[in-house]
């Protein structure tokens, strides 16, 4: 395929290279996640200005030939989420929502669901600034895993189905299993399962929250799921955060 790509896309990364270019790695509805070269970006005259930055998004032409590496043509500024930028904690769940997304969905296949999910979460903390805590990070990682037929068994045992007595969760299982089954997890208590059941239930502006101990809990039942089941490493979900619960 050689040609003019035209898409949206979400900036993941951008990296120096050479004098004066940069690599981006761009999350797109239709082409999953892509790199593209933008020649002569960091020279002051730039037509691209400060566009190719992380967390825009973007209306994009690439070229595409027979090099994986597509070329930027143009690139128009659909958002910037300058607000996000002026807040850290934003900022930092900007970025770890970004490396969520650039690990778990790393390739070309075909995500609009995604894609429609990391503009409402970048959206929400270009808007909401204070929305940015360990919550809210996880309740988004829990929706990436749904987009990803990921989503842990919460309604019942994970290996025997027991609707009852459910205390522990197991990323090989699946999710959450009951006392009988609990030898293959750890202990997850009803805030924590509440809290995920809630989360993946509600829009991410309205996803619940919970004690630090529970969001704990969850953040290493999320971990367990995209070891287990994917093979992916997230890097932790707060750091900055831990001071925001
Ligand atoms: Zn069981």
């Amino acid at each position: 395929m050689s040609g003019a790509l035209k898409t949206e896309a979400v900036v993941l990364r951008s990296l120096k290279y050479g004098e004066a270019d940069r690599i981006l790695h761009l999350y797109t509805p239709h082409r999953g996640r892509i790199a593209a070269i933008a020649k002569g970006v960091r020279r002051a005259k730039s037509r691209f200005g400060g566009r190719l930055e992380p967390y825009f998004r973007l209306q994009m032409v690439l070229y595409e030939g027979r090099s994986e590496l597509l070329t930027v043509t143009s690139a128009d500024t659909i958002t910037g989420h300058s607000h996000l930028r002026e807040h850290g904690p934003a900022l930092d769940s900007a970025a770890r929502a970004c490396d969520a997304v650039s690990r778990l969905f790393e390739t070309a296949d075909p995500h609009p669901g995604v894609f429609a999910l990391l503009c409402n979460e970048l959206a929400l903390l270009d808007a909401r600034p204070e929305q940015a805590t360990l919550a809210n990070q996880l309740a988004f990682r829990l929706k990436l895993l749904l987009a990803a037929g990921l989503a842990p068994q919460l309604a019942a045992c994970a290996a025997c189905g027991e609707a009852d007595h459910l205390a522990a969760f197991s990323g090989a299982a699946g999710g959450v299993v009951c006392s009988a089954c609990e030898a293959t997890g750890f202990r997850l208590g009803e805030e924590a399962h509440a809290f995920m059941t809630g989360a993946l239930g509600a829009a991410l502006a309205d996803a619940p929250t919970a004690g630090e101990q529970a969001l704990r809990q969850a953040e290493r039942a999320i971990a367990d799921t995209v070891e287990h089941h994917a093979h992916v490493r997230w890097r932790s979900a707060s750091a900055a955060l831990d001071r925001r619960l």
